[in-house]
């Protein structure tokens, strides 16, 4: 089973796995997002699947385990919006 981890992002270390697409099976990756200054960024998990491109909802970085939460949330393959 393919199991991307989040540890090489940020330099975080973090143990949550990104589990395959709910929609399409593919992998999911970890986005960051800028705005026009470079700052404030966002981060998301977009489905590597170009005809898929199923995302979750874009988080801002302020929160130290945004990308801990992205996972939960992408993994929990529910509510979307
Ligand atoms: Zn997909």
């Amino acid at each position: 089973m393919h199991k991307p981890k989040l540890d090489h992002f940020m330099g975080k270390d973090t143990t949550t796995d990104l589990l395959p697409c709910a929609n399409c099976g593919g992998e999911g990756l970890l986005h960051q997002q800028k705005n026009n200054e470079g700052l404030g960024c966002g981060l998301f998990i977009e489905c590597s699947n170009p005809l898929c491109r199923m995302t979750t909802p874009l988080k801002f970085s302020l929160m130290d385990d945004v990308a801990q939460l992205l996972a939960e949330i992408w993994n929990r393959r529910t509510d979307y919006e």
